[in-house]
């Protein structure tokens, strides 16, 4: 068939197969990546036989042109997300933080989800089950071709649809940041939104949210009894949805400080800077300000404030200065939150104020949840308090803390595999790592200064302090790198 004869949506299968050549190509895309696109190249190819086939079998009209519509609506739901995943390649993607999303996840969900991340220009996040999107658009479309047209083409003339693709995640990240491995700990709130879907959060609370908005907007709000229904039922929907994005955030953001502790919370705040005092909340988000409030009470529950008694005797100072650090995250806690301006009329003020009180009053169980989702997260906190004084002295002599020697034995954490006999040597896990390297960070790299010839009181150039931040990042993602491997993650 020449190029002229082929239907909008043959043009755009054959468009889509050509993307995916030309990333292949050109691009050097992590395993999870290239054998999803593969998979979805042999999809594409058999969508475009298939419509070949039905344009010269099937005489009826009808059907023939709502199978070139059913494909061409399945191609229009992906197509996004597969180009997308076109420009996920290693060369430009943090490696070792896609291979630590990976086991972190794969250790709490108990599955082999692959995460492929893709840069952005901009500053911004982005999360998409991947894998689950293209599974149903695609699973939608086989069924309705083995309903529908398999009967009609004969069953000898096409062959089985390739397997629907396996379980991948798409994170999206600002590219800018790519090579810092501290900055870009946020991506941890990504994978947040992953577990809370997987552990059905949305359906634990939605149906009473709705009940609670429908029942509140008819005794609270005025004028809401004299809408239309449609209207009225459009408002409860939007709203409800609104509290359960809401939700989603906050579970995002605890379940991210429970995995890395601080360093989530500092990631977040260098991205936030100048609003994250900010007490509006937006349609999608809930108030920076209150984030901040929950992120913090969620270091407290954990221990990450205030370490029980037991670590404090052999590192008292290391306590207190690390505390004092933790500290300048304490958000504000205003009494009123206000409203983003979007919501200018008196109607959907009404209705935005009990919104956000409905998710005022879920946040605390909210925070429970998403700390449950980590069930080792008090294990993680404890490791810094044993370990986080060693990491700290390793990396302020410049040496990489893949394995740390100790001189006696530290409780509950397991020697290092490579230990010799009589040894106290550990492989600190990521999350006490960068905390570590954060407390450095914190405390104005007053050691780690001298490296480079200043004394811990000097004022180092611009360009020493940014090889000072460069460097310690580098040495961080070495460590979490070696523990990877240390623990079969390649
Ligand atoms: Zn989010």
């Amino acid at each position: 068939m020449s190029s002229s004869s082929l239907t909008p949506t043959q043009t755009l299968l054959r468009a889509l197969v050509k993307r995916i050549d030309d990333s292949k190509m050109s691009a050097n895309h992590l395993p999870e990546t290239a054998e999803f696109l593969d998979g979805r190249r042999q999809h594409v190819i058999w969508y475009d036989e298939l419509l070949h086939r039905v344009d010269y079998a099937i005489n009826d009209d009808i059907l023939r042109i709502s199978a070139v519509g059913e494909i061409g609506r399945l191609i229009a739901q992906v197509i996004d997300y597969i180009k997308a995943l076109c420009e996920g390649t290693t060369d430009c993607i943090p490696f070792t933080l896609a291979a630590w999303l990976k086991y972190e996840l794969g250790s709490l969900t108990h599955s082999a989800l692959g995460v492929a991340l893709v840069p952005f220009p901009n500053l911004n996040y982005f999360y998409q089950d991947i894998g689950k999107t293209v599974q149903s658009a695609f699973g939608d479309l086989d069924r309705f071709i083995n309903g529908n047209i398999r009967t009609q083409l004969g069953q000898n003339d096409l062959v089985d649809p390739p397997a629907l693709p396996s379980d991948l995640i798409l994170i999206g990240f600002q590219y800018a940041m790519s090579n810092d491995i501290l900055f870009n700990s946020i991506l941890f709130h990504e994978l947040g939104h992953h577990v809370y879907i997987d552990s059905k959060i949305r359906e634990k609370y939605m149906p009473q949210i709705t009940i609670d908005i429908t029942a509140r907007f008819t005794a609270q709000v005025p004028d809401f009894a004299t809408l239309p229904p449609i209207h009225k039922t459009q408002l409860i929907r939007d709203f409800s949805n609104v509290v359960e994005r809401w939700l989603n955030e906050l579970f995002s953001d605890v379940f991210a400080v429970a995995i890395i502790g601080p360093q989530f919370c500092f990631s977040a705040h260098d991205m936030a800077f100048q609003k994250a005092r900010s007490t509006a909340f937006s349609l999608t988000h809930p108030a920076p300000a209150l984030r901040q409030v929950e992120q913090w009470k969620t270091l407290e529950d954990i221990g990450w404030v205030n370490p029980p008694e037991a670590f404090i005797a052999p590192n008292s100072t290391f306590r207190v200065e690390a505390s004092t650090h933790f500290s300048q995250l304490r958000g504000t806690s205003p009494t009123v939150w206000s409203l983003d301006p979007r919501w200018n009329n008196p109607l959907h003020t009404a209705c935005a104020s009990i919104a956000i009180d409905e998710f005022l009053r879920r946040s605390p169980q909210i925070r429970v949840d998403a700390q449950n989702a980590v069930p080792d997260r008090v294990d993680r906190c404890k490791e810094f308090w044993r370990l986080g004084p060693a990491i700290v002295n390793t990396l302020n002599q410049g040496i990489v803390p893949s394995t740390i020697v100790t001189s006696g034995v530290v409780d509950d954490i397991p020697l290092s595999r490579l230990a010799p006999p009589n040894c106290f040597q550990y492989n600190p896990r990521p999350t006490t790592v960068v905390n570590s390297a954060r407390y450095i960070y914190q405390d104005g790299c007053k050691e780690i200064k001298k490296l480079w010839g200043g004394s811990s009181a000097n004022q180092l150039t611009r360009d020493q302090i940014t090889k000072v931040h460069l460097r310690l990042s580098e040495w961080t993602q070495k460590a979490v790198s070696d523990w990877l491997l240390i623990n079969g993650v390649s």
